[in-house]
């Protein structure tokens, strides 16, 4: 038995090495990877260039602790503050972390105007973290599920409605912040229209609200720019960031502007790795090399090139509903759950991922080939065609349902 605590429905395979968007498992079977260990890996496995700069990093230093100035840390806020806007960044170890950091400073801000019990306006299908903070941030029942007491202080509105908002703004006087990912990742990727950021923008400032971004899954130029608020001309008061970030070293940030910007102070924060010059090292490199190699342009290009594929050879399949996404966040909603899709995918050597029951979620490496687009398309199609022509015929079978990661 395993001594592995219980926590995840791990398929039955594990890999040996990756190179690029190809990973080997140990058995020696090749798989083409789609989902870059959920929008982790940018630049794929092993890839020369950081595999470098980490090798000589780890023979230099890897972890002091922020009882010292961290040089590399200094490096990257600066880096990361030039091209967010944004003026000061709180580093931490993963999304969740970076959020429990927005969550702190709006809770600040709102105690700072005299707010006792400041209230945080959150999303329906949300997925911030499984912290008990960002697990009652997270708009899922069924993950919140067994946990409670969760936290006070959240307000739900469904995703995607600036009605929902302004009613909430009407009637809550403790209101101090939205939180809202532009693209829901977990939630089935959820595209919100294109002036809704800009509307939340308008509400956050008549009410003096923090407008916070958790761009854990959107940022680090996934969907084509550095971060998604910049398809709109909207500048958040606080970003979150971090899967993406490291390039699998662990890594996350909490980034303010603003009033948002000044509301820590020695001893309110804090984490003992954060921002270590071993992840600092990591995340400086990624974006160079996001930036070298022109990655953002080519997950616009081959996103466009994958979403186009599957709308020509899907649409008109009965029990697919929709093929949405930006840049390299994608998703294929079809009318049926469809977790069973990920076995078959894998047999076929092909890595996706299937997020709320039934959209098929796929988060290729940013340095995807056209080929390897073509590739994920052609084995792809025939699998959704193939299962979606045998649950019309087998009315109710019971597919198995996917736990968001
Ligand atoms: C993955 C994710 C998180 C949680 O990140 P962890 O590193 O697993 O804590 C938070 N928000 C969004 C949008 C995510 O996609």
């Amino acid at each position: 038995m395993s001594h592995v605590m219980n926590t995840y429905a791990r398929l039955p395979i594990a890999f040996a090495r990756g190179e690029g968007a190809w990973l080997w498992d140990t058995h020696g079977k090749r798989y083409l990877d789609a989902l870059a260990g959920v929008a982790v890996c940018g630049l794929g496995h092993a890839h020369p260039r950081l595999t470098t700069v980490l090798q000589k990093q780890v023979a230099t230093l890897i972890h002091t602790s922020n009882i010292y100035e961290i040089t590399l840390q200094e490096r990257l806020a600066d880096r990361l503050a030039a091209i967010s806007g944004m003026e000061s960044l709180f580093f931490c170890n993963s999304g969740c972390e970076a959020n429990e950091a927005a969550i702190k400073l709006a809770r600040l801000y709102g105690h700072k105007q005299g707010i006792e019990a400041p209230a945080i306006i959150v999303m329906e299908k949300a997925f911030h973290g499984r912290t008990i903070a960002t697990l009652t941030a997270t708009g899922s029942r069924k993950a919140q599920a067994g946990f409670e007491p969760l936290l006070a202080g959240f307000v739900r509105v469904p995703f995607d409605d600036l009605e929902a908002v302004r009613r909430v703004a009407a009637n809550n006087r403790n209101v101090v912040a939205v939180l809202v990912e532009l693209i829901q990742g977990e939630g089935g990727v959820n595209v919100c229209h294109p002036d809704y950021l800009t509307g939340l923008r308008a509400i956050c400032d008549e009410n003096r609200w923090l407008l916070m971004l958790d761009e854990v899954q959107s940022g680090t130029g996934r969907t084509g720019t550095w971060f998604a608020f910049e398809h709109s001309r909207v500048k958040p008061d606080v970003v979150t960031l971090a899967k993406g970030l490291g390039n699998g070293v662990p890594i996350g940030t909490c980034m303010a502007a603003g009033p948002a910007a000044t509301l820590f102070k020695p001893g309110s924060h804090g984490s003992t790795f954060g921002g270590n010059p071993l992840a600092c090292a990591a995340g400086l490199e990624t974006l160079s090399i996001i930036e070298d190699d022109g990655l953002m342009r080519n997950a616009v290009v081959i996103g466009d090139f994958i979403r186009d594929q599957l709308r020509a050879r899907l649409t008109d399949v009965a029990g697919v509903k929709d093929v949405r996404g930006v840049g390299l966040m994608i998703g294929i909603e079809l009318a049926h759950p469809c977790g069973e899709l990920v076995s078959r995918a894998l047999e076929a050597g092909l890595l996706i991922n299937v997020t709320a029951d039934t959209v098929v979620r796929l988060l290729p490496p940013l340095i995807y080939t056209r080929e390897q687009a073509q590739l994920l398309v052609d084995t792809l199609v025939p699998l959704i065609r193939d299962f979606l022509a045998q649950s019309q015929t087998v009315v109710g079978s019971a597919q198995p349902a996917v736990q968001p990661v």
